[in-house]
């Protein structure tokens, strides 16, 4: 039977990865021994993030992607569940695979987060998986591009081919983060809303929020929204139709913690236009939230 829009999802597919978070006063130096403020684990990845932003908004939130079977994923299954988030077609992985852990290093006197990163053998979603969903549970399919061009190329197409005969058609969102990987602009053209990343413009050279969306409108398809967020000088889009939109920034009173801003900014941009809002007003909620997000140790707080 099909579902109502309402009763719809946003799936969001793509990594669930362990933080394990280390909160510093100040960077550390190499080779010394130092005392830090605070740790803790931390559910994270890209997609997870949105997912659970997502829901912390109030959508029906769905995550899909890789999930291995160790110690680390019983702790990110119970904080899914935790935060609402379902992940019944997750694709479990065997026995022998390990959860990648990022080590992130927070400076809380600027807030900033240094990342390193460890992927072992994780693999990623494969297209056979996602066949086995029901596409007409969702209303808006987040993509967060991997670096398996093959797999995520036969996944948006398997979302075009299934919105050429469906009423309710689905919108895809796709985020392009990582600098090095220039195939993955091959998937932008299947994507109503496109994210490019500050990192992966300044390794184009692409020096402004502003000249980033209008270097990318270029290859996206008719009626696309490209977006572009760019950390403490908040995030442009541009339609097709050349209106350029821009949010300043919502900073906190005291900068806390900046991981996850990015993806948290990605959530409640998707959620906006999945409420029908415009890209001005979907831009600015973005930055206001990832600016709150900002101001706070992880995001339980935006609940
Ligand atoms: P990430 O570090 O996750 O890549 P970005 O730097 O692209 O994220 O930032 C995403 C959004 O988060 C920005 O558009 C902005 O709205 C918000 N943001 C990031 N840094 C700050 C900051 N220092 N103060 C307030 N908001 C910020």
């Amino acid at each position: 039977m099909e579902l109502e829009t309402g009763q719809k999802k946003v799936l969001s597919l793509g990594m669930l990865c362990l933080d394990i978070v280390t909160v510093c006063d100040s960077y550390p130096k190499e080779d010394t021994d130092k005392r830090v403020l605070d740790y803790y684990w931390q559910r994270g990845g890209n997609a997870s993030t949105t997912s659970t932003v997502l829901a912390m908004l109030g959508e029906r939130s769905e995550f899909m992607g890789a999930m291995a079977t160790d110690l680390e994923s019983n702790f990110l299954r119970d904080n899914l569940k935790s935060y609402g988030v379902v992940f019944d077609d997750a694709m479990v992985c065997g026995p022998e695979v390990h959860t990648p852990v990022s080590m992130v290093i927070i400076n809380q006197s600027n807030g900033s987060r240094t990342i390193l990163h460890c992927a072992k053998n994780l693999p990623e979603v494969n297209f056979s998986h996602f066949q086995t969903l029901d596409l007409s549970q969702y209303k808006w399919i987040h993509i967060e591009a991997r670096p398996a061009v093959q797999a995520y190329t036969q996944i948006m197409l398997r979302v075009v081919q299934y919105n050429e005969t469906a009423v309710d058609k689905i919108k895809v969102s796709l985020e392009l983060e990582k600098p090095g990987r220039p195939e993955l602009d091959s998937l932008i053209q299947y994507a109503d809303v496109v994210f490019i990343s500050k990192e992966k413009a300044d390794d184009e050279r692409l020096f402004s929020k502003e000249d980033v969306v209008r270097a990318y409108i270029k290859k996206c398809k008719a009626g696309a929204v490209v977006v572009c967020a760019w950390g403490d000088e908040g995030a442009a889009a541009l339609s097709g139709d050349g209106l350029l939109c821009t949010s300043p920034v919502f900073p906190p009173e005291t900068l806390v913690d900046t991981l996850g801003a990015g993806d948290t900014f990605n959530a409640a941009t998707v959620f906006a236009l999945c409420q029908g809002r415009s890209v001005q007003e979907a831009i600015s909620l973005g930055c206001k939230v990832a600016g709150t997000k900002c101001g706070m140790k992880g995001n339980n707080g935006l609940r």
